[in-house]
């Protein structure tokens, strides 16, 4: 159960904020902007939340600028697009790939660490909600609690790393945050 009163959200982008893209049965993220699809079932979250008093952050993974499949450019014009729509007091991105064994690659917990530092945040007061085990498992490293939202393409996870809330769409995040 959610049971804390959660004050900052920390967002995964893609799958969460804007639509994944599928690439002959892979899951990945938009390469440019006529990929790069705001959700529905986000609007409608961030509208339902204007009114709490929450903080929203976006940590994700974006390691196809290093893989050379996408420019760096259109990952700005990406975050102008979300800043231009909605309210993020941070949208730290990862541009690393495995091999660069960097700290904030998700599952590594270096994105969230860094919010909770930069902004004073306990761990306690922040939630992340994300669509990949790899959200989990950094939530559970940065000793946040954790949402998964249920997709088609949802990874396995470990049992170990179980999220703090399965839930279907947003709206129901939405109503479990209600009752907190
Ligand atoms: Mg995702
Ligand atoms: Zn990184």
């Amino acid at each position: 159960m959610l049971n804390s009163n959660f004050k900052h959200i920390f967002l995964d982008r893609d799958g969460i904020i804007n639509s994944v893209v599928m690439r002959e049965d892979v899951v990945g993220s938009p390469r440019n902007l006529q990929e790069f699809e705001i959700r529905d079932d986000f609007v409608e979250f961030y509208n339902q939340i204007s009114e709490k008093n929450l903080t929203l952050y976006v940590v994700s993974n974006q390691p196809d600028i290093r893989r050379g499949l996408m420019q760096e450019d259109t990952l700005i014009e990406m975050s102008n697009v979300l800043l231009s729509r909605f309210q993020f007091a941070e949208i730290l991105y990862c541009r690393h790939d495995n091999s660069d064994c960097c700290a904030c690659r998700k599952p590594k917990p270096g994105m969230l660490i860094e919010l909770l530092h930069k902004f004073g945040i306990e761990p306690e007061d922040a939630l992340m909600v994300g669509d990949s085990p790899k959200d989990i498992e950094a939530a559970h490293a940065a000793n946040v609690k954790s949402v998964l939202l249920k997709t088609q393409y949802n990874m396995p996870y470990a049992e170990a790393k179980q999220p703090t809330l399965i839930v279907n769409s947003l709206s129901e995040l939405f109503r479990s945050l209600e009752q907190i």
